[in-house]
């Protein structure tokens, strides 16, 4: 490796690179050097207890020693061979993939990351039904590349408009704290929400044209946009209503599969099965870029005697390759998903010990490893502690104080996330909770 001393890592990383997410001159990043288990530290060897699994992917948690050698083995193996090849990684992995997807989903296309998954599930509906439009619901996220941010339903689109995908429409999907068809309602119970939204996409169908649409993508469980599970039923119903339109049903898994949900993948909580799912993310638990497009036989079909014509010189990196059927390996041996099921149990009641505790605790949310807390400056009026797209004093007072006390975690305008790698204990998990508790007295301030 080529020596620099840990003192300049901040200031040479600041010197030279650009960063994302960011305006240039307001970065400050942790400069972090080593990483294990659930926890990580900085250059000063401050220890940070990991509550967002880095960037909600660090599933199997830091340092596993498996997936650093077969990585390794991998590299001296062979480091690198073109998307056209056949190689030891790509033979595996597809076949390890196949167990523990839906079975109705035996074909992989391999992308770098979730955004070109995405993209690349659209082209496969796209092509199979021979139609244009895709659905896509507010509050979601699918990607920052360009087609993948017009996917999005959420102000990070904005920024880039006009976004060039064409024929991306999107919907509203059931957020049951601030469900938009029933404000004047303060419990709407699952039955209502699941009949209301489902009737709402029938009806921007019926104005669409079915013949027009290809797919509806949905993020199954929505990620940073709070942590948003939808009713019992919802998704079945969705199922029916893309079966007797013909219209294909996309699920993003890319947050919420490998575990985080307390399945291998959020669709199985509903029995429901994806024409085409799309990972990335847990995939690899963020050893190594991967992403993956699984699929039906059937639109694998499309393109028996036709040329698929995409791809990218890292499809299919031996070295991702590796990573992930060893991090799928791990997950089986450590029986990580019904770990992050029984572990998510545990974080629901402390979630729930919360909100009686704070009153500027709106609401709680979680299922398995992926928890939110929604805060507000008035429970009655359901007022947001931050505004829309925003932030305010007592949001960025709280994520100081949370920082400051070694718990990294990732906020949402109002909403603070939970998603911790699923091997976390739940002694660890205690650590974090009571230090965000302390926290929370810092928003109570705030209520009105
Ligand atoms: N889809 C979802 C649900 C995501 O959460 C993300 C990333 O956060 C993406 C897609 C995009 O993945 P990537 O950043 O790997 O392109």
């Amino acid at each position: 490796m080529i020596e620099l001393p840990d003192a300049n890592i901040l200031p040479l990383s600041l010197e030279h690179n650009f960063w994302t997410w960011s305006a240039q001159k307001r970065i400050s990043p942790i400069p972090v050097t080593r990483a294990e288990g659930v926890y990580f530290w900085d250059v000063d060897g401050k220890k940070y207890l990991d509550f967002n699994s880095m960037v909600m992917c660090v599933n199997i948690g830091h340092g596993n020693e498996k997936v650093i050698d077969a990585i390794c083995d991998q590299v001296r193996e062979l480091p690198f061979a073109g998307p056209g090849f056949a190689t030891r990684p790509r033979a595996i992995l597809g076949e390890k993939l196949a167990e523990i997807v839906p079975e109705e989903l035996s074909r992989f296309l391999y992308t770098t990351g979730g955004a070109d998954a995405n993209e690349n599930a659209v082209k496969l509906a796209r092509a199979y039904t021979g139609k244009h439009k895709i659905l896509t619901r507010y509050r979601s996220y699918h990607g920052a590349t360009y087609g993948a941010i017009a996917l999005t339903g959420d102000p990070r689109r904005l920024a880039w408009e006009p976004a060039v995908m064409p024929g991306v429409v999107h919907f509203w999907g059931p957020y049951r704290y601030r469900s938009t068809f029933h404000m004047d309602l303060p419990e709407v119970d699952d039955e209502r929400l699941r009949r209301d939204y489902l009737n709402h996409l029938e009806e921007v169908i019926q104005y669409e044209g079915a013949e027009t649409i290809a797919a509806v993508m949905i993020e199954t469980v929505t990620g940073t946009n709070g942590i948003l599970v939808p009713p019992d039923g919802y998704l079945q119903g969705l199922r029916d209503i893309c079966n007797r339109n013909g219209i294909l049903l996309i699920t993003d898994e890319v947050m919420s599969g490998f575990g985080r949900t307390g399945k291998w993948f959020a669709v199985e909580h509903w029995n429901v099965v994806p024409d085409i799912m799309t990972m990335a993310k847990g995939l690899t638990s963020g050893y190594a870029p991967l992403g993956a497009v699984a699929m039906k036989q059937e639109i694998a079909d499309t393109f028996k005697d036709k040329v698929f014509e995409g791809g990218l010189t890292y499809n299919g990196h031996p070295i991702s390759l590796a990573a992930a059927s060893a991090v799928i390996e791990v997950m089986q041996q450590e029986q990580l998903v019904e770990r992050s099921h029984q572990t998510g149990l545990f974080l629901k009641k402390k979630l729930e010990e919360l909100m009686s505790r704070h009153p500027s605790v709106g609401d709680v949310r979680s299922i398995g490893l992926f928890g939110a807390i929604e805060l507000v400056k008035n429970r009655e009026t359901r007022e947001p502690l931050a505004p829309y797209a925003g932030t305010s004093q007592p949001m960025v007072a709280l994520r100081k104080y949370l920082l400051e006390k070694g718990v990294f975690l990732y906020t949402h305008w109002n909403v603070v996330l939970l998603i911790p790698p699923l091997i976390i204990s739940e002694e660890q998990l205690n650590e974090g909770i009571s230090i965000i508790d302390e926290a929370l007295s810092i928003t109570d301030n705030a209520v009105e």
